[in-house]
């Protein structure tokens, strides 16, 4: 069975300040589908988000943002168990540091837990650890979190869902001319520098982070689709039927043949 890992973005998962519940039970439904094919794990942002509705602290500050991560993930994953539960699908809780993919055998300790999740068919949901770590530690964004976990999971897909359709030549929120890529075998020139752009208060990433993830991977050999987190019929589309509707696929070249 193919493995695939799924990224959730804030921008997806909140909405005024809280997780937007229709959007997670949309996305939960499609994991439960994706199931019947695919072993799947999930990195989900929203942490920080799901506990501003309890803790209003200044989340610009790191002591205050960490406060509200660490009440924020309990209503987090209770939000998503309650979700599961519909579907009969039980979750595990992964939290992740920059430190855990230091060395193999530290990585080991994570691969063995979510292969025992997996093939007792429970949903490993993976967040960034960021209450008791130093910054150095960090990832600070989900979206290199995702492409690192997809790489040690040996994942043959990485799927990051946000609010828009896919990379586009020049932002789409400015420019309504903007044209989407739809198969990138690398990224184009000087991409890596463009101006970070989150788009949500509780973003950390914008596309450049996306984009590094993309070329994490596909350095690797790897594959990942950027594609819509509002909408998920492309995901599903893609991931179902194998029909490349709308989105964007990182795909390295295969190299020749010696
Ligand atoms: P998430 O919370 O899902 O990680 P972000 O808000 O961090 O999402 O990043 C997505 C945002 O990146 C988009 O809403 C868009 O405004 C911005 N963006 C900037 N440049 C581009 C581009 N060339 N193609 C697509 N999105 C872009």
């Amino acid at each position: 069975m193919k493995r695939i890992v799924i990224k959730v973005g804030s921008a997806v998962l909140t909405q005024d300040n809280e997780i937007a519940k229709e959007r997670m039970l949309n996305l939960v439904n499609l994991i439960a589908k994706l199931r019947k094919k695919y072993e799947v794990v999930l990195v989900s942002s929203g942490a920080v988000a799901a506990g501003y509705s309890a803790l209003k602290l200044d989340k610009s500050k790191q002591i205050g943002k960490k406060a509200i991560a660490a009440a924020g993930q309990p209503i987090l994953m209770s939000s998503y168990k309650k979700k599961f539960d519909i579907y009969g699908i039980d979750t595990a809780q992964i939290l992740l540091t920059e430190d855990d993919f230091d060395s193999r055998k530290r990585t080991k300790i994570f691969q063995e837990i979510i292969d025992m999740h997996l093939s007792n068919n429970i949903v490993p949901i993976v967040n960034e650890n960021d209450i008791s770590s130093t910054p150095e530690q960090l990832f600070g964004d989900n979206d290199q979190l995702s492409a690192s976990v997809s790489y040690a999971v040996n994942a043959d897909l990485l799927v990051i869902l946000s609010d828009i359709d896919g990379y586009f030549d020049k932002n789409p929120t400015e420019y309504k001319d903007a044209k989407i890529y739809k198969v990138l075998t690398e990224l184009p020139k000087g991409a890596l520098e463009d101006d970070a752009t989150p788009n949500n208060p509780f973003a950390t990433g914008g596309i450049v982070t996306k984009l590094k993830a993309a070329d994490f991977l596909m350095k690797r050999g790897k594959k990942m689709l950027l594609t819509n987190g509002f909408d998920l019929s492309a995901a599903e589309s893609f991931l179902i039927d194998k029909k490349h509707t709308l989105g964007t696929l990182f795909a390295p070249k295969k190299k020749e043949e010696s």
